[in-house]
């Protein structure tokens, strides 16, 4: 089915000159670049982008216990991160994109690799690019530097897209 999914290009990627090249990478897979807008990330949308749902907090925690700290609870070490998050995002532009294509929401996922680069699957954007990870992130208390959102469902897609290019 042809599906609709929303990409940011994070501040570290726009930092770093690989909007073209990440691109280039989801075109590769067979994604089309519908909408394209690069904007401030205002945290009344950030807000929203990233929320503090208890479910979503908990699975952020687990992911730095994945990585092998350890932590009292998982949704408060979710809900740290998720501060460090917002604040990060907003610190600079982003180019958010609208991709379309068979099946665009898990496609996108799949190029653009798992969250932590330290484990991210080479041929992956972030397997390939990506230079950090999230044991050094949590260490000092900042988000992972991962290059790119990608939203991880259809109703996730659908949600994202009308907080991005709502007219
Ligand atoms: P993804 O972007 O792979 O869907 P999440 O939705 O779980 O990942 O998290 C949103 C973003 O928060 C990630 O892309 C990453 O930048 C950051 N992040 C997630 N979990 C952690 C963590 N445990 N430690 C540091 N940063 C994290
Ligand atoms: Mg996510």
């Amino acid at each position: 089915m042809v599906q609709h999914t929303l990409i940011l290009i994070k501040p570290d990627a726009m930092q770093r000159g690989l909007t073209n090249e990440i691109i280039r990478r989801y075109k590769k897979a067979g994604l089309k670049v519908v909408k394209k807008r690069k904007m401030p990330a205002p945290l009344s949308i950030i807000e929203k982008h990233y929320p503090m749902d208890p479910e979503y907090l908990k699975s952020i925690g687990e992911k730095t216990i994945a990585a092998g700290q350890k932590v009292k609870s998982a949704e408060d070490q979710g809900r740290k991160v998720v501060t460090w998050l917002r604040k990060f995002i907003t610190s600079g532009p982003i180019v958010a994109m609208v991709l379309e294509g068979e099946n665009a929401v898990s496609l996108a996922r799949k190029v653009t690799g798992f969250t932590d680069p330290a484990t991210a699957e080479k041929g992956t954007i972030r397997g390939d690019l990506g230079t950090d990870n999230i044991l050094d992130a949590n260490r000092e208390g900042r988000p992972v530097y991962n290059l790119i959102h990608a939203s991880g469902s259809v109703p996730e897609a659908k949600k994202e897209i009308e907080l991005w290019f709502e007219k």
